[in-house]
């Protein structure tokens, strides 16, 4: 609905991914929106061209999220991403690849440069008269008598010591998974948080593309290198490149300790991958770029009792990012923002205070779920179990889609199905999981029950001779 009526303020602190979409959706309500940034306008910072390029993958919830913004601004943004039909899995050997698909009828995942998203986004911004202010750094929160928030920034560009204060209705904080807002806000009310870091840490590489600008592995997957403790992926970049991710523990981190060392670790553990990247380039990776760590922030309530502020994206909810739902969940939280917003008749004030509510569960499950996939990412998809497993759950979600009975793998709900919820997902995959397990544990017995008759049937030939 856009009513382009109200005259209510709305600050949105953090122009990351998140906040510029939730900024455009309350600009379109009508909202008279600033939006705040601690960096500089990327538009203007000198050698862009010199910095690596950074992907990830953007799924369904994620573009239906963008189209209820605006439609047009979605097509935008899809224009340069690269479909990612399944994932590609290199054994140890770096010789085999296995691919195994992600949707059950041609749905796909899609790369995206972060820069190129987040440039979109702030060119729509733009475009639409949403007040951009760069440089400037939020310090704290506080309330006036009539419970308004005053928010309290230091301008970095005039490095004036005066901090600029401005009160607001309503206040968005999207300043990140270490957001100062949501910290501030805290020590206003009482708001749960949790942060915690988990033992793996991540180093970014890149494979270069071919002498022609070819791709040097199929871009329409998501490739993986599974190790089971530590792992390698690559997402492509339309450039013929790939941005990959090396994932391990800090022990293996710890014992890698020189540039050569890693070179070493990527030729014995990935020697396809060593091969696409090089040693030279490996070498300099190692020494250049900053080993990253991951962390969980889960909090609780995301608005405070006035109903006047609210966390979102990363801020309210950074997860690890093994499932590829980060700021695809970010974007999800400003679509079901704004639907409460027109389920209160345009009450902000009640939508915030029911948006709590109704994302909880959603959010609990999400971050766990990105949590167990590390697991099936590193290990599962190379156990025979598991594939077993997963080819049933394919075939039952390919032919068992009636209108009165439908069967839908966890990955399809949660990449490909916005309007399934993430806790309701996680509700329908425990049950069928229980059906797959059965259907498993009978497919074993018969196998065994099988082999035992025709044992059985060997012996008694054997002593009736
Ligand atoms: P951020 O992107 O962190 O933006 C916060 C903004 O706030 C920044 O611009 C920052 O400068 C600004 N800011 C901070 N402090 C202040 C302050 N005091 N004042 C003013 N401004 C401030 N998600 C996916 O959906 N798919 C993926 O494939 C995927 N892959 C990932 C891979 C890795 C290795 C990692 C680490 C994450 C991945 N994610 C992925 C998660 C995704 O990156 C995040 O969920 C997303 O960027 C969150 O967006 P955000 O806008 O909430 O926060």
């Amino acid at each position: 609905t856009n009513r382009g009526e109200s005259e209510q303020t709305i600050a949105v602190v953090g122009a990351g991914l998140v906040g510029c979409l939730a900024a455009a959706a309350f600009k379109k309500k009508g909202y008279n929106v600033t939006l705040f940034e601690l960096r500089d306008d990327p538009s203007k910072e000198a050698k862009r061209e010199n910095l690596r390029s950074i992907n990830l993958a953007v799924s369904d919830r994620g573009i239906d999220a963008m189209k209820y913004v605006d439609e047009k601004l979605a097509d935008e943004v899809m224009k340069k991403t690269i479909p990612m039909k399944g994932r590609m899995i290199h054994d140890a050997s770096g010789l085999k690849q296995e691919s195994q698909v992600y949707g059950l009828f041609g749905e796909h995942i899609n790369s995206i440069d972060r820069s190129y998203l987040n440039d979109v986004l702030l060119e729509h911004l733009k475009n639409i008269g949403v007040e951009v202010l760069f440089k400037h750094k939020f310090l704290g929160v506080h309330f006036k008598h009539n419970g308004k928030p005053i928010l309290t920034f230091r301008d970095l560009a005039t490095q004036n010591e005066n901090h600029l204060q401005k009160e607001y209705d309503f206040v968005v904080g999207s300043d990140g998974a270490y957001s100062r807002f949501r910290y501030q806000l805290q020590k206003t009310m009482k708001m749960n948080v949790a942060q915690e870091y988990i033992d793996m840490n991540y180093l970014e590489l890149r494979i270069p593309a071919g002498p022609q600008g070819q791709f040097m592995i199929d871009p329409n997957h998501l490739h993986i290198w599974p190790r089971h403790k530590f792992m390698l992926i690559a997402l492509a970049n339309k450039d013929g490149s790939f941005t990959s991710t090396f994932f391990a523990p800090s022990a293996v981190f710890a014992s890698l300790k020189a540039p050569q060392d890693f070179s070493s670790f990527v030729q014995k553990h990935f020697p396809d991958a060593y091969q696409l990247i090089g040693k030279k380039d490996l070498e300099q990776s190692f020494d250049a770029n900053p080993v990253c760590s991951l962390m969980q922030v889960r909090s609780y309530p995301y608005h405070n009792p006035q109903g006047n502020c609210v966390i979102i994206g990363d801020a309210a909810h950074s997860m690890v990012p093994f499932y590829g739902q980060g700021m695809n969940c970010g974007f999800e939280d400003v679509r079901v923002l704004m639907e409460l917003i027109d389920a209160n008749g345009g009450d902000i004030y009640k939508a915030t205070k029911a948006y709590s509510d109704a994302r909880k569960d959603d959010l609990d499950a999400i971050c766990k779920l990105a949590l167990d996939n590390y697991h099936e990412m590193s290990s599962k998809v190379t156990s025979v179990g598991y594939l077993f497993k997963k080819r049933i759950d394919y075939f039952l979600g390919k032919y068992c889609n009636g209108r009165f009975f439908q069967w839908l793998p966890l990955y399809t709900m949660i990449s490909f199905r916005a309007d399934v919820p993430y806790s309701r997902a996680i509700q329908i995959a425990k049950r069928q999981d229980r059906i797959l397990n059965l259907i498993q544990l009978s497919s074993v017995s018969a196998v065994v029950i099988f082999a035992a008759a025709k044992w059985s049937h060997a012996i008694h030939k054997l002593t009736s001779k």
